[in-house]
């Protein structure tokens, strides 16, 4: 059995990580969403439950995608989860070299774990999450680049 892990913060989901998603379910047979807390990153805008809710929210139609929250190192969360292989993003020329990092210092802990880059479409290749967060603070409207929940979540909180 192939199981994938697309871990990031999430802060919120997108369209962009909502696309991400769909194509990697046809990937594997079971797809883990990890949503990490990253401390090389600030506290963020969302709380993991809410991020976790969203996610669980918007992928509810996708039967092989499960959502789960997880810190530490990613290696070792792929070899406690049996995961064959990890799932990321790239966007525009920026996440190259981030992406690359990534992938090769995870090469060298765990030389079995593959990282396959799904390559963003064109649609989504200039959204972030943290445009996201900063269209929520000045209360513009996110309704096409997010997943409904997600609007309507921050419409009735923010
Ligand atoms: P991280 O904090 O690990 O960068 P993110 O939630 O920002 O987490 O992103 C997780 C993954 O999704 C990364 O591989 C990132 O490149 C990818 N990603 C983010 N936004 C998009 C998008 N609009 N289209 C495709 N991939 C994306």
């Amino acid at each position: 059995m192939k199981i994938g892990i697309y871990a990031g913060s999430f802060d919120p989901i997108t369209n962009g990580h909502m696309d991400i998603i769909e194509r990697a379910s046809l990937l594997v047979d079971k797809l883990i969403v990890a949503v990490l807390c990253n401390p090389s990153k600030s506290k963020g805008m969302f709380s993991i439950e809410e991020r976790l809710l969203f996610l669980e929210e918007s992928t509810k139609h996708l039967k092989n995608v499960e959502v789960e929250f997880f810190s530490g190192l990613l290696v070792e969360y792929a070899v406690k989860k049996n995961a064959n292989v990890l799932i990321r993003g790239l966007r525009i020329v920026t996440d190259f070299e981030y992406e690359m990092q990534m992938a090769q210092i995870n090469k060298n802990l765990l030389p079995t774990l593959e990282t396959i880059l799904l390559i963003a479409d064109v649609q989504h290749a200039f959204l972030s999450s943290s445009m996201i967060r900063e269209l929520a603070t000045f209360k513009g409207d996110t309704s096409g680049f997010v997943p409904q929940c997600v609007t309507k979540y921050i419409e009735n909180k923010l």
